[in-house]
């Protein structure tokens, strides 16, 4: 195992950290009584909290770690509208044929979620290194790619992506890598810095009036004559409503919702500054990268192009970082051989929340007012979601608001929430799966 990859003063933390650190500086007390109690201050959490108070409506965000501490400044910052939407799903499931039958309507909404973000990043004034110039989708094999192009009609029919196909020859032009059989290039996404956008969120909630409570978390939710009371060690908050936003942190306070999603962990390493700027030496168009892999990969430059943050599922649970950053390090330098040698900085980890039905959901249940299941893209989703969820509540509706507002959220028989007995032998199934498919190309 490689050790030589460490630079001094390494640090096992989000770079993003290096430029707003989680903390408490805008908690309050929070309150005996308010009309919306939300759960979760990451961006689903943030946005529902600033929708309701734009319409005059009391919110208590409660948060059970320091604001921030969630997956909203951990991610890779990488946002697309729609084109995620039913990955992962197959075959004639009746899940997939769902799907199928309302793809222009969930894609339509997937879409506006891109939409709805880039709206709230103008109107707060957020500064967040917004950089909206595409994203290339790399082919493992001639088969994904054949595979993707069948399906560039449907995205920018329905998810308007601005999609196109890049075959292997043309594939420098986007990355200086061999390491895809050619790629799609979709000009609808990009990529932003995850915890300044995280910061100038809960700025915009905090002075849009909403209370925002660090450290505290809900232990538990009774029903009442009027609405709910939210049990903290602070004491008990009266409400009409409370909405459940902890996406891959969800817990024991909603049992229900817990065997609903299915927390992964991803990994990410950012690398020191690298000898040329990254769109020289490495991604021309400083675009976003995924691939299609079982086992993907994400990466982009950082806000200034001066270095790489390079995630994946190293493993699918969380692992310490002499575990997670010598295998990225290594799926780094399989794309990007000229990089062998360059040290990194950091590495983090953080989870994401797959749903059963790989979609993402809002909705009510007993009740309660959710939105889970980011399925690893949820800069874009959750904001959306949020805000959803505040016109919800705000127009007094009961009613779905949105396609993808009370969908049937699937648990399973043998699934109690949680996934630490068979998350390691997925991950080795689809390592499997990915060699396999790329022996088979050749
Ligand atoms: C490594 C990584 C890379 C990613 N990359 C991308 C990407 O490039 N693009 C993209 O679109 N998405 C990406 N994602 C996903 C994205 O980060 C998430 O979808 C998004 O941040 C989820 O926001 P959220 O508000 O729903 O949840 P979170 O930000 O996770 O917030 C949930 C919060 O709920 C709190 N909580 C839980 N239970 C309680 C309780 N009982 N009381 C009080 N608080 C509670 C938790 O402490 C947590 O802070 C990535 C995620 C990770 C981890």
């Amino acid at each position: 195992m490689r050790k030589d990859i460490y630079a001094l003063g390494f640090k096992a933390q989000p770079w993003w950290w290096e430029a707003w650190t989680p903390n408490t500086a805008l908690s309050q007390d929070p309150p005996a009584r308010t009309q919306v109690v939300i759960v979760g201050a990451g961006y689903g959490g943030l946005s529902t909290a600033l929708e309701l108070r734009r319409n005059g409506i009391d919110a208590v965000v409660l948060e059970r770690g320091v604001f921030g501490i969630g997956a909203s400044t951990r991610n890779g910052g990488m946002i697309s509208g729609g084109t995620n939407l039913g990955k992962g799903l197959g075959g004639k499931s009746p899940i997939a044929e769902e799907f199928e039958r309302n793809k222009a309507a969930l894609m339509g909404a997937g879409a506006d979620s891109l939409t709805v973000l880039e709206d709230i990043i103008a109107r707060e004034g957020i500064d967040c290194g917004l950089h909206k110039n595409g994203r290339f989708v790399g082919a493992w094999t001639p088969r994904h790619y054949d595979d993707m192009a069948t399906k560039v009609e449907v995205y920018n029919k329905y998810a308007n992506a601005g999609a196109s196909m890049v075959p292997r020859e043309r594939q420098h032009e986007f990355i200086k890598s061999d390491y895809y059989y050619g790629g799609m290039h979709a000009t609808r996404a990009g990529h932003l810095h995850p915890a300044l956008y995280y910061k100038g969120l809960l700025e915009a909630a905090h002075k849009a009036g909403a209370i925002l409570c660090a450290n505290i978390e809900a232990e538990r939710t009774e029903k009442t004559a009027t609405g709910w009371r939210v049990l903290t060690a602070k004491g008990p908050i009266e409400c009409s409503e409370v909405v459940v936003a902890t996406n891959g942190y969800t817990g024991d306070l909603t049992p229900r919702l817990k065997r609903r999603v299915v927390p992964v962990a991803s990994h990410i390493i950012a690398t020191e500054e690298l000898p040329e700027p990254a769109d020289k030496m490495l991604i021309p168009g400083m675009r976003a990268i995924g691939d299609t892999k079982r086992v993907l990969t994400y990466y982009r430059p950082s806000p200034d192009g001066k270095r790489l943050i390079f995630g994946g599922r190293a493993r699918f649970t969380a692992a310490p970082p002499e575990v997670s950053a010598p295998a990225l390090y290594q799926y780094m330098v399989d794309r990007f051989p000229q990089l062998d040698g360059i040290k990194i900085t950091h590495v983090w980890t953080g989870n994401v929340a797959f749903a059963l039905d790989y979609m993402p959901h809002m909705g009510t249940d007993e009740g309660l007012h959710y939105l889970l299941g980011c399925n690893g893209n949820g800069v874009a989703m959750m904001t959306y979601l949020g805000t959803q969820t505040a016109k919800k509540i705000a127009g007094g509706r009961n009613t779905p608001i949105n396609p993808l507002d009370g969908r049937e959220f699937p648990d399973h028989p043998f699934y109690n929430g949680d996934p630490s007995w068979f998350l390691p032998a997925v991950g080795a199934w689809y390592r499997t799966r990915d060699w396999i498919d790329r022996r088979l190309a050749g």
